[in-house]
């Protein structure tokens, strides 16, 4: 009989590390009912080694984050490259220290549009990176990037991995053991958590006008990409099911509702994100980048096409997601009948329920409904939020 123990979908963060860790091919990856990446095992392929329970950052119970500061010292980011601030979501810390890593000899790892999906590759093209830049709101694929990171660990080259929190935790779990591991830095990112695949696969097969999704972002606008049925790159604005249903939060991973992957701490050499605090006074964007070891610090000493700043905790006032895991959107019914939802509603019906603008006025009970229930979420958040601040002023 196989004991081997996979995280549930409660919890499971589709970060693929079980697969590429199982050397007899018993795991697979599958899109479940509510449109999210989950891992099948095959039973009679298993031979109970529990390998993946180990590079699970679910089953291995790793303490990844914390919101106790000891060592961590965020910065705010600016990218000097005009080219490749321009392309970035905000203010092109990635993309920077992306550049840098790849001229000095390393492979760098990060999300890149496959089609209408999203997955990791490993490259060390300075013409990647492009592709890798901006945010895209989808769950990024990191089956294979695993092993593909093994070997080129074992080859002495270094290599440079940028995804979400879990992603990071995946990282660092697979590589724990590895005696290539110094080789090895994992950036991080603050995420409010990657929504449903329905959510764009809907839109595409109803709106026949976009074939092809590029983007989500510009900036600090954000507005859906798409080309057209003539190659052409349409800004479709914010009112449609990807972006609404993204803003809504309510077609997240159940493991997204719930992270424990986000705290001021982390394992991870560094964790970027918007410095929204910053985007209210000045006219470009930033982003914010916190060191959390030397080699993080190296990264960031090494880059050059960037002018930093140390910043204090403040920021996490404008971006909750950096420190609070929980939404409370788990509970929710949208949520909860999402499979049953994406199944049998309309699409008009499905735009309605997840948040674009309707007329018809059981969609506009709902949104205001929806209002005066973030509202109340909020109080829980802000109350977190000021704890946190206290605490982290008080260092
Ligand atoms: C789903 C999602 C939710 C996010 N939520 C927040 C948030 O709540 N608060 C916040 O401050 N920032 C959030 N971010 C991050 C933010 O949008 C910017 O990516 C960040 O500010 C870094 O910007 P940049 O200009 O340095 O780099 P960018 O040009 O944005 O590139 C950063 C990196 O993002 C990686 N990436 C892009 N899409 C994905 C993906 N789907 N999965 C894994 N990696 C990906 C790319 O590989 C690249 O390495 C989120 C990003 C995503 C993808």
């Amino acid at each position: 009989m196989s004991l081997l123990m996979l995280a549930d979908e409660r919890h499971c963060t589709g970060c693929c590390a079980c697969v590429d860790s199982c050397s007899h091919n018993a795991l697979s990856v599958y899109t479940a009912e509510d449109g999210h990446l989950y891992v099948a095992k095959d039973s009679k392929k298993c031979i109970s080694c529990h390998k993946c329970k180990k590079v699970c950052p679910v089953m291995n119970g790793i303490e990844y984050s914390s919101n106790v500061v000891s060592h961590s010292q965020p910065y705010s980011v600016i990218c000097t490259n005009d080219d490749l601030y321009a392309k970035s979501t905000s203010g092109g810390a990635f993309a920077a220290i992306a550049t840098q890593f790849i001229s000095d000899g390393g492979y760098v790892c990060g999300a890149v549009f496959d089609s209408n999906s999203v997955k990791h590759i490993v490259s060390n093209d300075l013409g990647d990176i492009s592709r890798m830049q901006g945010s895209k709101y989808l769950q990024s694929s990191l089956e294979g990037a695993y092993k593909e990171i093994s070997s080129l660990l074992k080859q002495g080259k270094k290599v440079l991995f940028c995804g979400m929190g879990c992603q990071g935790a995946a990282m660092y779990s697979y590589f724990s053991n590895n005696k290539n591991r110094n080789l090895l830095y994992i950036v991080d990112m603050i995420c409010g958590g990657v929504p449903s695949s329905f959510l764009l696969g809907k839109y595409l097969e109803n709106e026949r006008r976009s074939k092809q999704v590029v983007g989500f972002r510009k900036k600090g606008k954000y507005t859906l990409l798409c080309k057209n049925q003539h190659d052409e790159i349409e800004d479709l604005s914010y009112n449609n099911l990807p972006l609404m249903g993204f803003f809504s939060g309510l077609t997240n991973r159940y493991s997204c509702g719930d992270c424990r992957f986000c705290g001021v701490e982390r394992l991870s050499d560094i964790t970027i994100g918007d410095l929204w605090e910053a985007a209210k006074t000045e006219k470009k964007q930033k982003s914010v980048a916190i060191v959390h070891t030397p080699k993080g610090d190296e990264l960031l000493q090494n880059t050059q096409d960037i002018t930093k700043r140390t910043t204090d905790w403040n920021f996490i006032r404008y971006n909750y997601r950096c420190v609070v895991g929980k939404t409370m959107n788990n509970y929710r019914l949208q949520r909860i009948l999402l499979a049953w939802n994406f199944k049998h509603l309309s699409y008009k019906t499905l735009c309605g329920m997840y948040g674009c603008s309707s007329k018809n006025p059981i969609f506009i009970l709902l949104k205001a409904y929806n209002c005066i229930y973030r509202k109340i979420v909020n109080v829980y958040i802000r109350i977190r939020l000021n704890n946190i601040i206290r605490h982290l002023s008080e260092k």
